[in-house]
This record gives C-alpha cells, structure tokens and sequence, in this order.
C-alpha cells in the first residue's frame, strides 16, 4: 500500500498520474478549488527526477536545454494569465527567426516570397505557380493523406520542396499514408494565400494564423521552470507528489476503479487507493493497465494507438566570439533528406541564460540536434556516444559552424511517446476508446497523449483543469475530449 496522506478535509481522494503540464494543471486547480488544500491528492510520476514531461528542461553542466524548445503561446487569457502568475518575472518575449535549410540554401520559414523567389529561381518558381494553378482546378478527391491535403492548398512541387522530406523525417511514414488530419490540424489556416498574404501585408487583429506568430514567450531558464515552480507550490500546498512511480495497473470494481499500481524505484510495486483518477500517461499505456477487465474492443482499438519518438542530441560548443552567435535562428529545419537530423535548437537563441558564458575568450553555445525516430528503431538503439559522433558531423556537413568553433561536451535525451500518430485507423480507434473510458465513472483522462491529441501546452493544461473541475462539479466529463478540436499553433 502506498503512503496515504492525510485526508481529513472532507475532499474526495484524488490520484492523478503524470507530472507533465497537464498533471500539474490538474492538481493546481484541484488545490484552488479547495481553498488551497492539496491534503488528499496525490501526483505519481514515472521519471525519478524531472516534473514536466515533454515540456521539461533538462539541465547538463550548467547548460540548459529542452525536449524540442517550447514556445508559450496561447489564444486563451486564463491560461496566459495562469503563466504569468507563476513566473511574474521570468518571461522573455522572443522574436522568432527560423528558416529551413534545403539544397543548401536558407528559406525563410514563415515563407518570404522574395526569398523564396530568388532561392529557387524563376523558372522553378514560375513551375510551382502553374502547378499549384493545376491543383486548384484539379484538386485530388477524396482528400485522404496528407499529401492530397497539401498539394490541393500549395500544389505539388511546393510540396515536393517544402513538405515531403521533412513530414516524412518526423513521422518515419510516407505522406501518402499520413492522415490529412494531421496536416488540418497542424497546417490549418496555412494556404499558400494565406502564406503570401501574411509575408506583404503583417496582420493586425483578426484571425492569426497560429503556426506563423513571430513572437512568443519563454521563461530565462526554460519551460521546466514553470513546471518546478509548480511543483513546488503543490508541495507547500500539501500535495503529495511521488517521483519514480510509474502507473501500470488501475484496479476496477466494475466501472469505478479503485486504486492505482505503481511500479517504483528497486521494482517495488504500491497501491493508490483513490475515489477520482486523472490520467494523463499515454492512453495505449491506460488501456493497458486497465488489464483483462477492459472490454475486448477496448484493449484492441488501444493496443493499435501509434506514438513517434523524439531524441535531442545537445552538443556544447566553444568559437571565438562573434556579434550574432552562431546563427540567428531560434531553430532551423532541416529538408536534405542526406542528412538524419530534422531540425537543430540554437538555445542561446531562446534565451542566453540557457547557455553560460563560461569562458572569457570564447563564446559558448547549445544547439539541440532533432531526430525523430521510433523506439526500439536502430537510432534509438544507438550509443549516447555514436549520437553525439553523428550529430557533429552532419553540424559539420551542414556548414553551420564559423571556423574555429569546437564541440567540448554532449548530451542525448530520449523522448518516448513525443507525437501521438495520426495516421491508418486511428480515428475509429479512438472513437471506441473515447466511448468506453467515458463509462468509468471516476477516471478521467487528460493532456496530450492522454487524449492522443496532438495538443501544446495550452490544450494540455486546459484538458487537466477541465478534469479538476469535472470532479468539483460533477456533470458530464466528455468536455475534456473537445479542447482543441480546432486546433491552429502547433509545431
Ligand atoms: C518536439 C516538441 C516541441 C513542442 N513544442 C511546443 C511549443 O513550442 N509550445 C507548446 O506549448 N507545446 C509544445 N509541445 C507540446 C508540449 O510538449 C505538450 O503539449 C505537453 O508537454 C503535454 O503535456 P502532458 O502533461 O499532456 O504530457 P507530457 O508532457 O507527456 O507529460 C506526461 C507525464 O506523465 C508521465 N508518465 C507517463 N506515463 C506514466 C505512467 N504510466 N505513470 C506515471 N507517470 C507517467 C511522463 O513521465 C510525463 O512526465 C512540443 C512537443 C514536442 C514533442
């Protein structure tokens, strides 16, 4: 049996699993609505030492670096208002630059008609104007794949240039195979008008298109700074929190569960006893869990729920100063399909306390290598040792270091589970997923691969409150699967 904290304040025991925004959100809220008593809750964390979750930062000899680098962008004033309170002090507001590097030449991202122009010529830029003309007199139909959705809005050889290799560098599957709900989801309100429109004319007011904002927000040292102080505000609340428990069995009698099993540090396994759950691990891992009681058509439609996989390679790098770093980019995208990495962080970009300034005469630097990769695959397999090797040296193939520039330290984080996969039936599948979860009466699933949604920061955080408040208020609980069923800012 686990350590049960004291209850006594007459609030329903809750167990929520996972530390990540969501989680945390879920527990913030539930202390708010108890008048700031967390007595009674209990957060379980698989990671022994990060809160956070993907939006962690992971902290390598005084470098900083996060799991992709979070922007902090929100269209919702609570959870902007949310933030700042937490971090009065601590936010930067970053202009974005980022560019994609393809055929050797750098292409503004957002596009930049001129630049995009003279990058690739007049004849191939005259080439895409008539076949995006053919596309928009002959659209693809059905439009199944995520090719068929972005060749119908930007024609095929734009998609050939700027979608194709670096779509199939993330997901690790073919476009034709990808869902086009992904990229309606990813891309939505980005037309090739809408990309030209927004490079002459900036808009003011009215629609923003999200995956286009050119500034965002960022705490000095990362978003994990959020997430700790978090944490310890549920600490002085009366939370509990226990790091190093990863959830592996939720004990039912009937439809209500009953308790939670975690496997913890040594294999040591401990029951959570609780009358409300919020879950925001991985819904294949939930279903699982639920073990044999779980109805046949539930397990299988669980069992087939696909996840791609992230690591960072973060290399520290040691060059003679020079007035604009390394690059100007907060990142760049990579499209050579010859090279493994698909996108590289430049964190002193993101914020210049992510990187101290360690030596007098010589500027030090952090960029985070991206590959997306899958579990298991022979990349993830790969020694920290041989990453970091392959990593300078694609930098180096690259051309993107100004000479005199040495790596002197690395880094691999790997990242399980960092994309829920759109693609084949997954949407059938959640359907029945949704339908049966939804008859337990005291768990609730919540954030962005608890929802296998493909959710930033703020949806994730809004599908935890919206948990909180479904406990404190009692109603319907089929709220939490709508937040960001429109979703536009995604990375
Ligand atoms: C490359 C990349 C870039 C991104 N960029 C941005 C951005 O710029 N801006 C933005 O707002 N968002 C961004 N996101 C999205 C953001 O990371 C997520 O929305 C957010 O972290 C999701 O929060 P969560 O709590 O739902 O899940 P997670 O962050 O995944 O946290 C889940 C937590 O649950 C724990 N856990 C898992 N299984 C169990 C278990 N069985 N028992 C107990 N604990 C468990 C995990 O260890 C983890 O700590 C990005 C994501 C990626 C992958």
């Amino acid at each position: 049996m686990g350590q049960e904290s004291e209850k006594g304040n007459g609030f329903p025991r809750v167990v929520i699993a996972g530390a990540g925004p969501a989680g945390l959100t879920a527990a913030t809220e539930l202390v708010r609505l108890r008048g700031g008593d967390g007595r009674g809750i209990t957060l379980l964390e698989a990671d022994p030492q990060r809160v956070g979750g993907i939006s962690k930062t992971v902290c390598h000899h005084g470098f900083r670096f996060d799991i992709g680098g979070h922007r902090f962008f929100s269209k919702n004033p609570e959870i902007t208002r949310w933030w700042e309170e937490r971090l009065p002090e601590d936010f930067l507001t970053v202009k974005r630059q980022s560019r994609i590097l393809y055929r050797g030449r750098f292409f503004d991202y957002p596009l930049k008609p001129w630049n995009a122009l003279s990058n690739l010529g007049l004849t191939e830029s005259g080439l895409c104007v008539l076949s995006y003309s053919r596309r928009k007199l002959f659209p693809l139909r059905p439009e199944v794949s995520f090719r068929d959705w972005v060749t119908n809005r930007f024609g095929d050889r734009l998609y050939q240039h700027f979608f194709k290799t670096y779509t199939e560098k993330v997901w690790g599957i073919s476009c034709e195979e990808l869902s086009a709900d992904w990229a309606a989801q990813r891309i939505k309100g980005l037309s090739l008008y809408h990309a030209v429109w927004n490079a002459f004319f900036k808009p003011s007011g009215g629609k923003v298109v999200k995956t286009l904002i050119d500034r965002f927000r960022y705490p000095r040292l990362g978003p994990g700074m959020m997430w700790e102080k978090t944490r310890d505000d549920l600490t002085a609340a009366g939370v509990e929190i226990r790091m190093g428990r990863e959830v592996k069995r939720i004990h039912c009698r009937g439809n209500r569960a009953a308790a939670a099993e975690t496997l913890g540090p040594e294999g040591k396994r401990e029951t959570w006893p609780a009358e409300e759950f919020i879950l925001s691990m991985p819904l294949r891992e939930t279903v699982l869990a639920l073990g044999e009681s779980a109805p046949e058509p539930l397990r299988r439609a669980g069992a087939a729920l696909r996840y791609r996989d992230f690591l960072t390679v973060a290399l520290i790098l040691r060059g003679p100063k020079t007035a604009e770093g390394l690059f100007p980019d907060n990142w760049i995208y990579i499209h050579d399909p010859q090279v493994k990495a698909g996108r590289i962080q430049n964190f002193y970009r993101w914020s210049p306390e992510m990187v101290p300034q360690t030596e007098p005469d010589a500027a030090m630097n952090c960029l985070g290598m991206e590959y997306f990769c899958g579990e298991g695959d022979t990349l993830w397999r790969q020694s920290d040792e041989s990453l970091k090797e392959l990593a300078r040296a694609e930098l180096e193939r690259l051309e993107l270091l100004p000479k005199g520039t040495e790596c002197v330290d690395g880094c691999v984080i790997r990242m399980p589970k960092a994309y829920p996969v759109y693609a084949g039936d997954y949407r059938r599948d959640l359907g029945i997923i949704r339908g049966e979860i939804l008859k337990y009466e005291n768990i609730q699933q919540c954030g962005r691969n608890g929802l296998h949604q493909y959710n930033n920061q703020d949806h994730s955080m809004l599908t935890g409150m919206l948990a909180a408040r479904n406990i404190q208020n009692g109603g319907s609980r089929e709220n939490v699967w709508h937040v960001n069923e429109d979703a536009q800012y995604l990375e």
